[in-house]
């Protein structure tokens, strides 16, 4: 089951992560183990396992995970300089079956930077 994998344990608070966004919708940690300068997760509350398990329901939810990340490159000052990327499946690399976006930039993301 989806909610039982360790975003799902973090939306729900059971274990802990460095949050730089929350909403109804979605929240937004840095990544555990950084491959870029600036490396932060936005995780959908909703728990898909995988964008191809995604629905015409979830349309809705989709487009506003791209809007929210564009927001949030903004906030973390690297809008002109970030990748977003989604792995899918094992073969696509991924490694926690809970839908997510990596966004990953070339500045250093800190508290004080708002
Ligand atoms: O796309 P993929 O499923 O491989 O990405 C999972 C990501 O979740 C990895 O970048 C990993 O570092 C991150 N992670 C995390 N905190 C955890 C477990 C994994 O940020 N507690």
């Amino acid at each position: 089951m989806s909610e039982t994998t360790v975003f799902g344990k973090i939306i729900a608070g059971e274990i802990p992560a460095e949050k730089i966004y929350e909403d109804d919708d979605c929240i937004c940690i840095n990544d555990i183990s950084p491959k870029a300068p600036t490396h932060v997760l936005l995780i959908p509350k909703k728990p898909i396992p995988k964008l191809a398990d995604a629905t015409a329901e979830d349309e809705a939810l989709l487009g506003r995970l791209m809007l929210k990340a564009g927001d949030i490159a903004r906030q973390l000052g690297i809008d002109d300089a970030f990748r977003l990327i989604v792995n899918n499946g094992e073969g696509g690399g991924q490694t926690v079956f809970h839908l997510h976006l990596h966004i990953l930039g070339n500045k250093k993301y800190t508290e004080t930077d708002g």
